[in-house]
């Protein structure tokens, strides 16, 4: 027997016209590419991403297009976020700080038709486009007063195409499951695998951001500053959960070094913000040269690379903020883990907590974890054993974008671990759930927060007459957190290279 519920779809859309009815003078604030601080609120973010799907419908775009953004976080990439997912489309979000061979492989696999891009990144597809040819045409997000000189053919100006459509646009009614949005990772040898996300997924993940325990803990009264940028694994969920929760949102645009953030952290009285250790590195040496303080900020959320003990014990003891370590991946929305503690744990001393707190979290409500052996034998949850991480829920990929041989390598483990995704993380799982992560299986090293393929520096190096052998490994590093060292043997004098 089914119950006698209503079946309402989860659609990312929902989410915008909730905020603009409920929350619509909340603000979202945006350092703009072009300069200024530039305001706006939630009433007209949904109206203008009506705008904008109207725009594209009338461009000929429909269910399941691509339709890729090479942008920084702000108040038009937000829009392009509701925008295109809301009608139905694929809102694909690429890391400009790709090679050119791999951004043009990424816009030719996903089958790009528009691509929206800011300003500063006509230079980059200028030197590209050639290599595009399934792309339609190049929307630029400024207005017509600060459109760029550029050899781009078919561009067009984001606010000229959405002034000429009216305000309304009819949200349709979508399956839930339907994709909504595209991001590609390269945390993975070979070419970079698209994980696509679906309505359904990524409104559950936002339902996740929005509980008590989750690192980001997102309600109406916060104040969110994503420095994650929006390319990668949409800004962490936070657009999509902040639009949940009606929080006010502030974009930090492409300025992400210590000042900068400072002066939006204080301005704009941000209570939580997120992004990784390299980021907090460059604030908290802005802090110690300048005596500046941090006096909204109750919550930052480290991620993406291990947060060192040295800076969770900064921003807790010297600026009286709480940091919160989580573990996630493109695969999985991003948010996995949280390391809030546990009650049991708030009378610890402080040493211990943070003996906790350097710990990559334990699973939020919606993701299963569990360790494996090569066999895919599970291992016990002691602390001790290690294992391949395997994770599964309703916002972990079951497959990559039309990538048959990748999705079965990661996404058909054996044994205990059949239908779960193998991370690439070798960890421990310890009685109360916390993962350590200790090594990594991917041959890969993050640097930044950004992926540095150890194959290809070695291929790179063995194609030198010179080199016999080459390895390259990750070293830690205080400010990148890995950067890569490069081994070499000489071949031998006289003998030539391959
Ligand atoms: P990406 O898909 O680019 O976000 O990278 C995901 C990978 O980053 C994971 O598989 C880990 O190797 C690494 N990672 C993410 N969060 C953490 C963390 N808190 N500590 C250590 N490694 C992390």
């Amino acid at each position: 027997m089914h119950g006698l519920m209503m079946d309402s779809p989860l659609l990312t859309s929902s989410l915008i016209v909730h905020a603009a009815r409920h929350h619509g003078d909340t603000e979202i604030v945006s350092r703009s590419v072009e300069g200024p601080i530039h305001r706006t609120t939630y009433a007209e973010a949904e109206a203008r991403a009506g705008r904008l799907a109207k725009a594209l419908v009338a461009l000929g775009v429909g269910e399941s297009d691509r339709i890729a953004t090479l942008a920084w976080n702000g108040y038009r990439h937000m829009e392009l976020y509701f925008g295109v997912s809301g009608l139905g489309a694929v809102c694909h979000t690429i890391n400009p700080r790709l090679f050119a061979d791999q951004l043009a492989y990424i816009v030719n696999h996903a089958n790009d038709r528009y691509i929206f891009l800011d300003p500063s990144f006509v230079g980059l597809l200028e030197g590209l486009h050639e290599r595009l040819p399934g792309v339609e045409g190049f929307v630029i997000m400024t207005d017509a007063e600060h459109m760029p000189e550029t050899s781009l053919p078919s561009v067009l100006c984001y606010e000229t195409l959405i002034a000429a459509q009216d305000e309304g646009f009819d949200w349709p009614r979508l399956d839930e499951n339907l994709a909504s949005g595209l991001c590609y990772t390269s945390g993975t040898t070979g070419n970079p695998k698209g994980a696509l996300y679906s309505h359904r997924s990524t409104v559950l993940h936002s339902f996740s951001c929005c509980t008590a325990d989750h690192p980001l803990a997102i309600s109406c009264r916060e104040v969110v500053l994503p420095v994650v940028p929006m390319f990668h694994v949409q800004a962490w969920g936070i657009p999509y959960a902040a639009a949940m929760a009606g929080a006010k949102l502030v974009m930090p645009g492409p300025r992400l070094d210590g000042e900068s953030l400072h002066e939006l952290l204080q301005a704009e009285r941000v209570t939580i913000t997120a992004g990784v250790p390299t980021i907090w590195l460059g604030l908290l040496d802005y802090l110690a040269k300048t005596g500046k303080t941090l006096d909204h900020l109750d919550t930052l959320l480290i991620g993406g690379s291990a947060a060192p003990l040295s800076m969770i014990e900064a921003f807790e003891e010297d600026h009286g903020v709480e940091v919160i370590h989580a573990w996630g991946m493109t695969e999985t929305s991003p948010v996995a883990t949280t390391g809030r503690l546990k009650r049991k744990f708030l009378n610890l001393p402080r040493a211990e907590q943070r003996k906790i707190k350097v710990t990559q979290g334990r699973a939020l409500y919606g993701v299963e974890t569990k360790i494996a052996d090569d066999a895919g034998q599970a291992q016990p949850h002691d602390g001790q054993a290690s294992g391949q991480l395997m994770v599964r829920g309703p916002w972990v990929a079951s497959a990559y974008f039309e990538d048959p041989a990748a999705s079965a390598a990661a996404f058909d483990p054996v044994g205990d671990a059949a239908g779960w995704f193998a991370t690439g993380d070798v960890a421990t799982i310890d009685a109360d759930g916390h993962i350590t992560i200790t090594d990594r299986s991917k041959d890969l090293i993050k640097s930044g927060g950004e992926w540095i393929s150890s194959i290809d520096l070695e291929n790179a190096a063995m194609g030198h007459p010179e080199v016999a052998e080459a390895a390259a490994i990750a070293l830690p590093h205080p400010r990148w957190g890995e950067r890569p060292l490069l081994v070499i043997v000489r071949r031998e004098a006289g003998r030539r290279g391959r």
